[in-house]
Parts: C-alpha cells; sequence; structure tokens
C-alpha cells in the first residue's frame, strides 16, 4: 500500500509540502508530449540538513513520487539515496523505480553452459525482474533467459532461448488441439490445427525449434491428424497438401 506520509529516500525523514507547480510529469509526457503539463502539489523533505535540501541539489518530488531538482549542481549523486532510488517511501515511483529501472537490484547476468556454446559466442543472458512494493522492497524475483550472440562487429544480438521457441511454439499446439476438439466441425479450429501439421517451412527457415516441434506434433499426434483429416474431408486440398508433407515428398 501507498503510505499515508512519504518519507524521503536519502534520511527517511517525513516529506512536506512545498508549492504548487506546473510541471511535466511522466504521465504527462506519455498522455500528451507537447502538452502544457499539469499542477501539482509538490513535496520536499522536512530535514533542512538532508542531502536533498542542499543547494546545489534542492531535490522536489511530483504525486507520484518523481523527482525533480531545482539546484545549482547539474548532476545529483543518486547513488547518495537509499537502494540506490530517488523514489520516496510508500510512492510509485520507488516501486517503479525497482520494478522497471532497476535501481539497487542487480540488472543482469551471464550464463555460459558449455565449450560448444562458447565457440560459437553463444551465451545466456539473463535480466532479472522484479516485483516490489512501494517502499521498494523485492517481493519477487525472476530471470528472463536470452541467448546472445556477438555479431564480428562487436553488437550484441539477443533470441530467445530454443527451449523457449519450442515451449511457445508447443503451447499453441496444444491450444490448438483443445480447441478442435472442442469445436471438430468449426472450419478456424481446423485451419488452425492443421497449420502445425502442413509446416511447409519455407527454404530460409532451418531453425531448429521449428523442426523439432513439427517432428513433436507428426510423431506423437498422428491420431489427431487422423482426426482432422476425416473432420475436413479427405479430399480437401489442404489436407492433401498435409498428407504429401508428412510422407516427405515435398521438402521443408
Ligand atoms: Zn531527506
Amino acid at each position: 500500500m501507498e503510505r499515508e506520509v512519504w518519507l524521503c529516500p536519502f534520511c527517511k525523514t517525513e516529506l512536506e509540502y512545498w508549492e504548487t507547480m506546473v510541471v511535466e510529469t511522466l504521465v504527462d509526457h506519455v498522455c500528451d508530449p507537447n502538452g502544457p503539463g499539469s499542477a501539482q502539489s509538490m513535496v520536499k523533505c522536512s530535514n533542512p540538513e538532508c542531502y536533498s535540501n542542499q543547494e546545489e541539489v534542492q531535490m522536489r518530488w511530483d504525486t507520484y513520487g518523481d523527482s525533480y531538482t531545482f539546484g545549482t549542481k547539474y548532476e545529483v549523486r543518486e547513488d547518495k539515496a537509499i537502494g540506490k532510488n530517488v523514489g520516496p517511501f510508500g510512492s510509485v515511483a520507488r516501486k517503479s523505480g525497482v520494478e522497471i529501472y532497476r535501481n539497487g537490484v542487480k540488472k543482469e547476468t551471464w550464463f555460459k553452459i558449455n565449450p560448444c556454446w562458447l565457440t560459437f559466442n553463444l551465451g545466456i543472458f539473463g535480466e532479472y525482474q522484479y516485483q516490489a512494493d512501494y517502499d521498494g522492497n523485492v517481493l519477487k524475483k525472476s530471470i528472463k533467459w536470452k541467448r546472445v550472440k556477438k555479431e564480428k562487429d562487436g553488437a550484441i544480438i539477443l533470441y530467445p532461448t530454443i527451449f523457449h521457441d519450442i515451449c511457445q511454439k508447443l503451447k499453441w499446439f496444444y491450444s490448438d488441439r483443445r480447441y478442435f476438439f472442442k469445436d471438430p466441425k468449426g472450419s478456424f479450429s481446423q485451419d488452425e490445427l492443421l497449420k502445425h501439421y502442413e509446416a511447409k517451412l519455407p527454404e530460409w527457415d532451418t531453425r531448429f525449434y521449428r523442426k523439432f516441434c513439427k517432428w513433436w506434433v507428426n510423431t506423437f499426434y498422428i491420431k489427431t491428424f487422423r482426426k482432422l483429416q476425416f473432420a475436413m474431408g479427405k479430399h480437401s486440398i489442404a489436407v492433401q497438401w498435409a498428407v504429401d508433407d508428412l510422407k516427405g515428398k515435398k521438402s521443408n
């Protein structure tokens, strides 16, 4: 829950009303980038000794908890804030500081599994995902893994992992299959399911997960295909293509 009274992210003292002024908040900027902004009751730290109240800093916060500085110094030491998060305790900004910007928490990690992958300069790159409360405490942490390849020019390209691709594709198949069994006569459900069997991959498409899923579906769910064939009428052109494809008459 949001706190009634926010606490300063630098010294944890209560924040107090400063003045009302028109600013362009993050929300204003997203909704209407060229708009006039909105009037906000700005708050400041009630502790005069606080870093945020120093002449060169003068940090103030809007009603979302986003910060603004009115000081003379160009750069504000955000690392001086508790948890490197300049969102006040109790605000949406503190929560999103962790969840979106990952302030003060681990952002990413690398994981290299086997030497063969290293030869191809492939690594697994993980991005941490967080759920936090309004005080910026982490409630839940997970890692989203991505496959990474370093190109000759040094650029890093991210790929979803093969495992992720396979799961996605099979999930799609099982959902279409369930849908077909619920409504075997529906032409939409038939067409959607047939796509998994046809799987006429274009020549350029040599991706392992596509081949694997095609093999999986055709090996373990051939009975489903027979039912589909029966439901669609054996002589429908689409079914004939699929039959040829399964027999290997057509190349991928
Ligand atoms: Zn303070």
